[in-house]
């Protein structure tokens, strides 16, 4: 009985799962747990925008205006928000086009797949988001080269390497270096300009996928491209309205030719379907936000300088974060996870991070800062943080 033997593999693999917490209110400063307010230390809505009163009105009032569901893009689902929010995209990414999915997932898999063939060659860090393992496996590009993380001389090496790869018709491989913009377990950055340089110098085409950059770096939060002076440089840039934005949805941004043939080609535009008139109206509420003011990019820093400067006037050691994702490092697996629980006693909810999304040896607490804290929130945390770090001699 195959089936059965099938059914019981499948119990004792998922006999570890454990049922996530429950979340009983909006994603703002706080989380609420069992009844309980929990200080919300680890979500990616930087700007506090979950929750922001502008972003309702604008899915209430569009709602009310158009309903609900949309429909396939090629079909009769190219709505006139879908192409207000492309065109608010473009704006403020300062790239000549973009084409929205309804994840940076999606748009991740469309950018690789609809563009590379299996004789191709991609050129990817080795700490890459999971969904861009997914789509250069999806894309079933043969030539995949690694380098180490952020490491540009092993980068040098690899464009070396694929510079002699000839496809079976005697042509030229596409060249595709493809990273991270930050990297969302230390909030470290891709060295984008040698990036660029070598990418033009060995005649290859350059991705970054900018999800934990938009709203957060650059000028007034255009990202990573802009906070490098490198607007224009990039060919192909990903974005993630799930992040910053408060949202859902993804995107790609870039020249009008490419963006064009993704919209005739890709099979994430053509076969699923396009984001609904909520979600699109609230997105675009959101980069109109930004489009007009950096307020909240300025109260997110002011957050994290503070939250930074209290983790190491602890005596925290918090890598090499440039950004809002702050990892207090502990080390041992089973440490970050009692650490983790006993901030959750405090009513601090901070996850742990251990293996295998870092390095064994490597746990830590992710801690998240976000414009909608207070003053008053963040040294609340600090001083949890503080007490356990002393109690379990971390500090
Ligand atoms: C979160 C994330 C994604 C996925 O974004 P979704 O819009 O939630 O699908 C992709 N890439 C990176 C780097 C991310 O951090």
């Amino acid at each position: 009985m195959p089936q059965l033997n099938f059914y019981k593999k499948l119990e004792s693999e998922s006999a570890s799962f454990k049922p996530p917490y429950v979340i009983e209110s909006g994603q703002g400063a706080y989380l609420k747990i069992n009844g309980i307010n929990k200080l919300n230390f680890c979500s990616s809505h930087y700007l506090g925008f979950a929750e922001d009163q502008r972003l309702k009105n604008a899915v209430c009032e569009a709602v009310q205006k158009y309903g609900v569901g949309t429909g396939y893009r090629t079909l009769a689902g190219t709505h006139t928000l879908h192409l207000e929010l492309e065109r608010a995209i473009a704006k403020f990414k300062g790239t000549e086009a973009a084409v929205i999915f309804t994840s940076a997932y999606m748009a991740n898999a469309a950018a690789i797949q609809t563009i590379l063939g299996k004789d191709d060659v991609v050129i990817s860090d080795e700490l890459n988001h999971a969904s861009i393992i997914d789509a250069v496996r999806l894309s079933q590009v043969k030539n995949k080269l690694i380098y180490k993380h952020t490491d540009t001389n092993d980068l040098e090496e690899k464009l070396k390497e694929a510079s002699i790869i000839i496809k079976p018709d005697g042509s030229k491989p596409l060249m595709l270096i493809v990273t991270d913009g930050v990297f969302s377990m230390d909030g470290d950055l891709a060295p984008l300009p040698e990036i660029v340089r070598l990418a033009k110098k060995y005649g290859a085409l350059t991705m970054v996928d900018d999800a934990h950059g938009e709203g957060v770096l650059g000028k007034g939060g255009r990202g990573i491209v802009d906070h490098f002076d490198l607007v224009g440089e990039i060919d192909i840039e990903i974005g993630s309205l799930s992040k910053a934005f408060s949202v859902i949805g993804g995107f790609i941004a870039g020249k009008k030719t490419l963006i064009d043939y993704y919209n005739l080609k890709a099979r994430q535009r053509l076969f699923s379907i396009a984001l609904t008139i909520p979600d699109t109206a609230a997105a675009l509420e959101a980069v109109n936000i930004l489009l007009e003011s950096d307020a909240p990019v300025k109260k997110l820093w002011e957050n994290v300088n503070y939250l930074q400067k209290e983790f190491k006037r602890l005596g925290f050691d918090t890598g090499n974060s440039k950004t809002p994702i702050i990892p207090v490092m502990i080390g041992d697996e089973d440490k970050a996870k009692e650490f983790s629980a006993k901030l959750f006693e405090e009513n601090v909810f901070a996850t742990p991070i251990v293996f295998p999304m870092v390095a064994k040896g490597k746990a830590r607490i992710r801690v998240i800062a976000s414009a909608s804290h207070s003053k008053n929130d963040l040294s609340k945390g600090i001083e949890a943080f503080g007490k356990i770090g002393k109690q379990m001699q971390i500090i």
